[in-house]
């Protein structure tokens, strides 16, 4: 997805340059972005929008209010047979009646290694990250135990009579404001604009969410797209 994103933005005229940023400050000459490559870049107004990562106290002129959980995932690989028999498996939402703990799960899809899994993501477990650093330690890792155990016997309860060939974890972040809602708007700075907190749920809303992180560059506010919603970025 994030991949078509960008195929889409160097459509529209935007140069994407892959590379980490480690610092971005205000200066009378506009906005400095520095990467690990030693570029420093000059712009006008900077928007970030780093997910989890921006709990990095180096992106933004203030510690933003931004809660980070780490989540393990699943991928139970499949043979192609049973990938075939599974596939008008549509993707799913489910929100047990009694129980605070829902799952995602995606049909078989043949991953880039060639094989087909089926991927469970929900994790019941709710462990904050409180630095950068947390979360690179946490992506590097495999996730835990628990949780692989815990969505191993929700795929067994979904799909009694599923063979499964093997199955592996990765992890994830989701990140969580104040409101519920993502934050939208300028950081202390009148130049520095945030955009983060998808709350679970920023994927499929992303399109919208992304216009308008645009429209707040471009017009400088949101007061004219018609939310009864506070998008105001909270820091502490
Ligand atoms: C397990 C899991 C399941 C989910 N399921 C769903 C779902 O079913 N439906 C749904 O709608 N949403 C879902 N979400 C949430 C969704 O994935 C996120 O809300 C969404 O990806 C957030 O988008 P974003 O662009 O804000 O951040 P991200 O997608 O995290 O993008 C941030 C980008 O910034 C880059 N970045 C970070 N720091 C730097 C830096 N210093 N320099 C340069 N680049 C940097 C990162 O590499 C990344 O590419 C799920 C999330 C998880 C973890």
């Amino acid at each position: 997805m994030v991949a078509a994103q960008s195929i889409l933005a160097k459509k529209a005229g935007a140069a994407v340059i892959k590379a980490t940023v480690t610092k971005i400050r205000e200066s009378s000459a506009g906005v400095q972005v520095e990467t690990d490559d030693g570029a420093v870049y000059t712009a006008e107004k900077v928007l970030v929008a780093a997910g989890g990562f921006s709990i990095n106290p180096d992106l933004l002129p203030a510690r933003l209010d931004l809660t980070v959980f780490a989540r393990t995932v699943a991928y139970f690989e499949v043979d192609e047979d049973e990938a075939e028999a599974l596939g008008t498996v549509p993707s799913l939402i489910y929100k047990p009646e009694f129980d605070v703990d829902g799952i995602y799960l995606l049909p078989p899809i043949r991953y880039p290694d060639g094989r087909f899994y089926i991927k469970i993501g929900g994790d019941p477990d709710n462990v904050p990250l409180e630095s950068e650093a947390d979360v690179c330690a946490w992506f590097k890792s495999r996730g835990t135990k628990a949780t692989r155990e815990y969505l191993t016997r929700v795929l067994c309860d979904l799909m009694p009579g599923i063979r499964v060939l093997q199955s592996e974890t990765g992890t994830c972040v989701t990140s969580y404001s104040p409101s519920g809602y993502p934050m939208i708007g300028f950081s202390p700075s009148d130049r520095i604009a945030v955009l983060t907190a998808g709350c679970g749920a920023g994927a499929k809303s992303s399109d919208e969410i992304g216009r308008l992180g645009a429209v707040l560059m471009a017009e400088g506010s949101l007061a004219d797209e018609g939310y009864d919603v506070d998008f105001a970025p909270s820091f502490s």
